[in-house]
């Protein structure tokens, strides 16, 4: 049984009031609240067994060692990698895409070399190669999409050439809610002998996300948006692709042997993790993993379907209410405008009635210039979220629309 009251009482922050009303908390998709056995976890290690990892002979440092590795082995679960030499820890999705747009870029790439992206992705899946582009002077393309938020994939097609040397594609969209068939978009890209890095940000909380079902070379999520700790995220990477890429940053922990004649460097994954990482939000996210997998997954995404389900057809009661994004295939975030309600003065309503939605243009300037406006609203759910608090934003937008 998916007991919504009860779960809720896991996150302490739900029960606070904003401006006198109940937090109705629906911006999920920008960064999801966090469970106490999460924050738990991070006091207890600071408390308990807090030392710098690989380093010390001391039991202390092997403990938090221990902790931190184990942690891989719970990442690489989730996600059915391999190996935990596949599993690199990262700042968050931003730095995974950084990373390989350095290092896939410098190994591979050089003037002329294309990299296909889509019309929907986060700026953290542009600029990185934009970077590049500047840096040396390779090519972007771009998969256009329909009016319902779908990729077309005939026009994808198109976009190889011999050329191509990455596709880098958003699974989930963060502003449309479109799911997009990466399975496919991989098995296309393998077709051209070009490899695939999966932006999972917005998949990974919500869906079981398999990278070997998925025969993805790249995959990137941060722990954040899935009821883990900040400054944390993964790097996934089939083990045949890191072992080819050049190290990303210097320093300590990425190395096997220094001399200022020559440096050796560490084996995967460490190869890739220089300085101290984040040991202690390892053991987070390690912990949001355990905890969204002893929920289930499959429970926490019927929840949301049927949440989001419910959402969209109370929203569609609405007068004057535009959604974007109608994918066949959706998760639990939803864009709207109401009437000619600017985007910003309708979250700043909705917020003083105790309602976070996220307003702008979502890091996605590129899919606003396509949906022709210049930012949206967006509720996005998680898995604590009601159809009272579905209710609530309704009650909230009309309230709104009174005052226009
Ligand atoms: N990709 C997508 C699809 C996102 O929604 C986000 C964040 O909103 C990011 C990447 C960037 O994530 P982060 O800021 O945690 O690096």
């Amino acid at each position: 049984m998916y007991d919504i009251a009860k779960i809720r009482e896991d996150f302490p922050i739900l029960a606070r009031t904003v401006y006198g009303h109940p937090l109705v908390y629906l911006d999920n998709g920008a960064t999801t609240q966090k469970p106490r056995v999460m924050v738990d976890a991070l006091v207890n290690e600071y408390y308990s067994a807090n030392a710098n990892v690989h380093r010390g002979v001391h039991y202390l440092s092997q403990q938090a060692t221990e902790l931190h590795e184990a942690s891989r082995e719970t990442v690489r679960r989730f996600i059915n990698a391999c190996s935990t030499d596949e599993i690199v820890f990262t700042r968050g999705t931003t730095e995974s895409v950084n990373l390989l747009a350095s290092t896939f870029g410098d190994e591979f790439m050089g003037a002329g070399d294309e990299v296909i992206l889509s019309v929907m992705e986060h700026h953290s899946n542009i600029v990185p190669w934009q970077l590049l582009a500047a840096r040396k002077g390779i090519g972007i393309k771009v998969i256009p999409m329909n009016d319902q938020g779908e990729l077309l994939m005939d026009e994808y097609e198109k976009l190889f050439s011999e050329r191509t040397k990455l596709v880098s594609v958003t699974h989930a969209s963060n502003v449309l809610g479109t799911v997009n068939p990466v399975k496919e978009i991989i098995a296309k890209a393998h077709a051209h002998g070009v490899p695939c890095l999966v932006d999972a940000a917005q998949s990974v909380p919500h869906t079981v996300v398999d990278v070997q079902d998925l025969d993805a070379d790249f995959l990137v999520f941060s722990a954040h948006k899935m009821y883990g700790p900040t400054g944390v995220g993964v790097l996934y990477g089939k083990e045949k692709w890191l072992d080819a890429l050049p190290p990303y940053q210097g320093g300590g922990e990425m190395i096997q042997h220094v001399s200022f004649e020559k440096t050796t460097f560490n084996e995967l994954p460490f190869k890739f993790e220089a300085g101290t990482p984040d040991y202690i939000g390892t053991t987070g996210l390690a912990q949001a993993i355990d905890y969204v997998n002893a929920l289930g997954m499959d429970q926490i995404a019927a929840h949301e379907h049927d949440l989001t389900q419910y959402a969209i057809d109370r929203l569609r009661e609405i007068p004057g209410m535009r959604i974007f994004g109608e994918a066949a295939h959706r998760g639990s975030v939803i864009s709207f405008l109401v009437g000619n309600i600017h985007h910003f003065d309708m979250g700043t309503l909705l917020d003083r009635l105790g309602i976070a939605v996220r307003t702008g243009h979502h890091c996605a300037q590129p899919l606003m210039q396509r949906l022709g406006v210049e930012g949206t609203v967006r509720a996005s759910f998680a898995l604590y979220n009601t159809r009272d608090e579905v209710d609530a934003l309704v009650a909230g937008i009309e309230r709104v629309m009174k005052m226009f």
